[in-house]
């Protein structure tokens, strides 16, 4: 049985008396088959799987996207019973920001360029979200997807900094059968935009296997993925990075793990992809 608490008091009262370890999955809702692997593998790994669904007005920088991130608490309570989690924190957002709240937590140099040069507020509104959750449930455990891995970068280095005692576990991105990665946000896609989205992952493709064939050169890499990007008219590009897969610094040549991503609209909708190259994969 799945109990879904509102409160944080609920939170903490069925949390004193919860087996652990507790693996925590934090979402903003509209789940898809990525949450649900975050889910599945806090379940395999821990006693008892708690998934909050709070859509943090504080991550975005734009009132409408906010307003418009699609929202279906039944469905989302049903995928958590379905996958057998314990918990579902679904607050209301002065339960997670009461009144008088004054806090931000803000991360360095990791938060700063790609998603957060491109969303002004964007990290510290997940950075001290996050904090929060992580302090409310205690858990052993949390998990986040690689799909947005500036993000997973940031709050690793929020945990490890504050001392925070919740290992993050990143999880592979979870992927449509044509390559898009699923996303809350490829419910505002149109038909035309859907079938143009997958361009994103044909670009990672093009410099990944560049990259296999010996390519090493960063500016190379980018060009491949701009030029893939550009047969694909819908397709208007935010950024296309090759950077440093620990520090996301832009490189000029990759010699060691390197992380490719990209930002790219359709219409109103922006989605983002990325790839590891190099390193131990
Ligand atoms: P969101 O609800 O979009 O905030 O996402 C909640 C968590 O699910 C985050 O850790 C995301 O990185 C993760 N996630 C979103 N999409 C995917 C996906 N396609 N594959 C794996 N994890 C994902």
């Amino acid at each position: 049985m799945t109990r879904v608490l509102r409160t944080r008091a609920e939170l903490r009262a069925a949390l004193a008396s919860a087996a652990r370890p507790v693996g925590l999955v934090p979402t903003m809702g509209w789940l898809h088959d990525g949450h649900r692997s975050l889910l599945r593998r806090a379940r395999a790994e821990n006693a008892t799987t708690v998934v909050t669904i709070f859509v943090n007005p504080r991550q975005f920088d734009d009132e409408g996207d906010y307003t418009r991130y699609p929202r279906d608490t039944a469905a989302d309570l049903a995928v958590c019973e379905a996958e057998g989690a314990d918990i579902v924190w679904l607050p209301d957002p002065d339960e997670v920001y009461p009144p008088g709240f004054d806090t931000t937590v803000s991360v360095g140099a990791v938060a700063r360029p790609l998603e957060g040069a491109a969303r002004a507020g964007h990290f510290d509104g997940v950075a001290t979200v996050v904090a929060i959750l992580f302090a409310l449930v205690g858990a052993e455990r949390a998990y986040f997807g690689q799909k947005d891995a500036q993000q997973v970068m940031v709050i690793r280095r929020m945990a490890a900094d504050l001392a925070l005692p919740t290992e993050v576990v990143a999880c592979p991105t979870v992927r449509e059968p044509d390559g898009l990665a699923l996303s809350s946000r490829n419910v505002h896609l149109n038909e035309q935009e859907r079938a143009a989205a997958p361009v994103l992952g044909r670009a990672l493709a093009a410099a990944a296997e560049a990259y296999a064939a010996g390519e090493r050169e960063a500016p190379v890499l980018r060009a491949l993925m701009e030029e893939v990007l550009a047969l694909e008219p819908l397709a208007q590009v935010e950024y296309v990075s090759v950077a440093d897969a620990l520090t996301l610094v832009e490189l000029d040549r990759v010699t060691g793990a390197a992380l490719l991503s990209l930002a790219v609209i359709f219409g109103t909708t922006r989605l983002i992809d990325n790839r590891l190259i190099g390193g131990e994969d």
